[in-house]
């Protein structure tokens, strides 16, 4: 930790999980003294917890930051007291495995995404949930229904017992979950599961700027940088309209969107001609 201040990093990020078994899970007392370490220099940390057990004892040893989401049980009554205790900024990270825009053939989807990639997700059993089902998918005996009904409930009682929703997604882990759209997928997935439409839009300025203590950033405010977008619908109607972009500025200069979509388009070729498989 002292290692890392002295690098002037300002925001760490923790894995406490066993990752499946394929890592030993670190133990309570040593996050414990990360996190202590960490405060002493001004570090905010985040957690990557995935049990209740994890994010309950995160909690206890001060954390800032919960990252991802617990849906297979619903969280007990010391996990909802704590959450009103400590109000911790939370970042679920539940869109990286919802392929379900990419197989809709979303226009917003497929300009933000590699034509490859696209015709990869769109020929697997992603886009086909009965072949899916029909080869006994992976143990998994719960319905998709079913798994909506627990991330739902799980997701309402973490921001309604006092988490505060910042946006994350993971973006650019999978080549499928590019960067560009993901994060208007994971607002649609707040709106979804029964945030406000206004509760994903703060969950995604103004909220991660005062979460990562930037002053200038996050709100159109004085002082603060011109950044914005300009949208032809209004998004507290309906949060798919966040992507009905017609303007985008970056500090108040006007952002060339097509100049920039033709560059994104030709590195993509590029990435397709030089790569191999897989
Ligand atoms: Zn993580």
């Amino acid at each position: 930790m002292q290692d890392i201040a002295a690098k002037k990093i300002h925001q760490l990020k923790i894995w406490e999980t066993d990752r499946g078994g394929s890592y030993p899970a670190m133990p309570p007392q040593v996050y414990e003294a990360v996190i202590d370490e960490a405060h002493k220099h001004g570090i905010l940390v985040h957690a990557h917890a995935t049990s209740w057990q994890e994010q309950r004892d995160s909690l206890k040893a001060g954390v800032d930051v919960l990252v991802h989401t617990v849906s297979n049980v619903p969280a007990d009554a010391e996990m909802i007291a704590l959450l009103k205790e400590k109000k911790p900024y939370w970042t679920p990270v539940m869109g990286l495995g919802d392929h379900s825009e990419i197989c809709d053939n979303d226009p917003f989807v497929d300009q933000a995404l590699p034509e490859k990639v696209l015709a990869e997700v769109r020929a697997s059993t992603t886009c086909r949930p009965a072949a899916a089902a029909a080869g006994g998918g992976r143990g998994n005996a719960l319905t998709p229904e079913q798994r909506e009904a627990n991330l739902k409930n799980s997701f309402m009682t973490m921001i309604r017992s006092g988490a505060r929703l910042v946006l994350g997604t993971d973006s650019g882990v999978f080549p499928r979950y590019g960067i560009g759209w993901s994060e208007h997928h994971e607002m649609g997935m707040y709106v979804r599961l029964g945030a406000t439409p206004a509760e994903a839009i703060i969950a995604s300025t103004s909220r991660p700027a005062e979460a990562l203590a930037l002053k200038d950033v996050g709100m159109l405010a004085v002082g603060r940088n011109a950044d914005f977008l300009v949208l032809n619908a209004n998004p507290l109607d309906d949060i798919k309209n966040t992507r009905q972009i017609s303007a985008m500025y970056l500090k108040g200069t006007k952002v060339d969107r097509d100049a920039l979509l033709a560059q994104w388009k030709k590195s993509y070729a590029m990435s397709a001609a030089t790569s191999s498989a897989p």
